[in-house]
């Protein structure tokens, strides 16, 4: 059993969050066609996508809805994956690359998707930028355009010096590219308003009902302690939280935290100085920045991957810092929010998809960029629940590396990372 706090942690998301449900806990032995452990975005677009074919599906969540880094992220809508298509291309070869890259723009159009047919008031924008610190960085975005635009992609603007400057009041670029299919969200939002959407299709959402235990049946059996859930299939969405749940998903993959901040309200004058598209933005950086502006026009600024950062004036020591540095202009202003959230690393960066069983499936680990991931993940879980392979198939025959050391390596990240970067070279991913 878990020693976490269970009720939301004190972010700007948390504060502004939409009026919700508390879903009930377990208490009893049920059955269902397909049980999710995990109320984040993975296991609610593969809830929905069960849902809308007529599939009966319970969801177990340890805390609340979206408690997880679904409801704690920056709320860039980033497309593609953490590792580029280029790499998929290098290290699992053009046909699960073809395969992949076909698939890399579909998560942001799922979140539209939903957002739209279930009226979710997530304050959804448009437009995403990538900002280049250095020429080198610039080249690889010229790169990446020409690599999206190979498999379909078509909304990207290269920026020049100039053109950056008229997206974001920072001296710190020297380019950049917008996707015009890029965006944010509030995530807490989006995640909330997913499981309304759950509730109203007929699913059953247990919140504060961690799953405990589970036996491999024919029909296996989730086991919280106030009750059970037996099911045809399982599904395995605790990404970064699951904690030891499943070793086989623990020694492959490390949880990772990342820290947000959010700023008082700017005011619409400086809020328009500052990003006057509204557009979301994340540096080139490997440990990058990411920053937007919210609906009431708070900057919100996250950065770095610190492992296990929880003090709140810690994660103001780390971040505030980054932020002064993109926007010295906002020395005087007051940080009102702050937080901490995990997500879940791979060594090759790459979501790792599969099977424990013929009816345990689990998608983990989209290190760092899981937004459009996920909601395409839950989407690729419900087709092979169905019968439909082959898309799922893509993902899981990507390779999973192990994080050899198992416990000594769940220490903080800094410790650690020579040994992440040298290893990562030498596997060339
Ligand atoms: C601070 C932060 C900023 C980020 N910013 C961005 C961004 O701007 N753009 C982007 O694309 N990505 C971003 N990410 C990554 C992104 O948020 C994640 O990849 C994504 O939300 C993962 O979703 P998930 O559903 O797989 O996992 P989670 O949202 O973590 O959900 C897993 C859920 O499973 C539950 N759970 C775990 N174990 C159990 C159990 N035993 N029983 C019951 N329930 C259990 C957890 O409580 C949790 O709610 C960020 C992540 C963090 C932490």
């Amino acid at each position: 059993m878990s020693n976490l706090d269970l009720n939301y942690p004190a972010s700007y998301y948390a504060a502004s969050a939409n009026v919700h449900p508390e879903y009930p806990r377990l208490e009893g032995d049920i059955d269902c066609d397909v049980c999710i452990i995990g109320a984040g975005y993975t296991g609610l677009s593969a809830a929905l996508h069960l849902l809308e074919r007529g599939v009966d599906v319970v969801v177990l969540e340890q805390a609340r809805v979206g408690w997880g880094a679904s409801g704690r992220n920056g709320g860039q809508i980033v497309n593609s994956y953490s590792r580029d298509i280029d790499v998929i291309e290098r290290t699992a070869g053009n046909r699960i690359a073809e395969q992949l890259g076909a698939m890399a723009f579909e998560g942001g159009r799922i979140i539209r998707e939903l957002v739209e047919r279930y009226s979710i008031q997530c304050d959804l924008k448009d437009g995403g930028v990538f900002a280049a610190l250095n020429g080198k960085q610039m080249t690889e975005l010229e790169h990446q355009k020409a690599l999206w635009e190979r498999y379909g992609y078509d909304k990207l603007e290269l920026l020049d010096a100039n053109g950056i400057g008229g997206v974001v009041a920072s001296k710190r670029y020297v380019g950049g590219m917008l996707d015009h299919g890029g965006g944010h969200i509030h995530p807490l939002n989006l995640a909330l308003g997913e499981a309304e959407a759950v509730r109203k299709l007929g699913g059953q959402i247990f919140e504060r009902s961690e799953a405990i235990a589970i036996s491999r049946e024919e029909q296996p059996i989730v086991v919280t302690k106030g009750g059970s859930v037996r099911a045809k299939t399982l599904v395995i969405a605790g990404n970064a939280y699951l904690g030891g749940l499943v070793p086989e998903l623990k020694a492959k993959s490390m949880p990772c935290g990342t820290q947000v901040i959010a700023t008082e309200p700017l005011g619409d004058d400086l809020a328009k100085a500052l990003i006057p598209q509204d557009y979301c933005i994340e540096d080139c950086n490997y440990l990058l920045d990411y920053y937007r502006l919210s609906a009431d026009k708070r900057l919100l600024y996250g950065g770095g991957v610190v492992y296990g950062a929880r003090d709140p004036q810690d994660i103001e020591r780390l971040v505030r810092p980054k932020m002064l540095k993109t926007f010295p202009q906002l020395e005087a202003v007051k940080i009102e929010y702050r937080w901490t959230g995990n997500f879940l690393m791979t060594l090759s960066r790459l979501p790792q998809v599969g099977m424990l069983d013929d009816n345990i499936l689990y998608s983990q680990g989209c290190s760092g960029h899981g937004v459009t991931y996920t909601h395409l993940a839950g989407r690729l879980l419900s087709e092979r629940i169905l019968g439909d392979s082959k898309r799922f198939d893509a993902f899981a025959a990507l390779k999973h590396y192990p994080f050899p050391g198992g416990h000594l390596l769940q220490a903080p990240f800094s410790a650690i990372g020579a040994w992440y970067y040298s290893m990562r070279d030498r596997l060339g991913v």
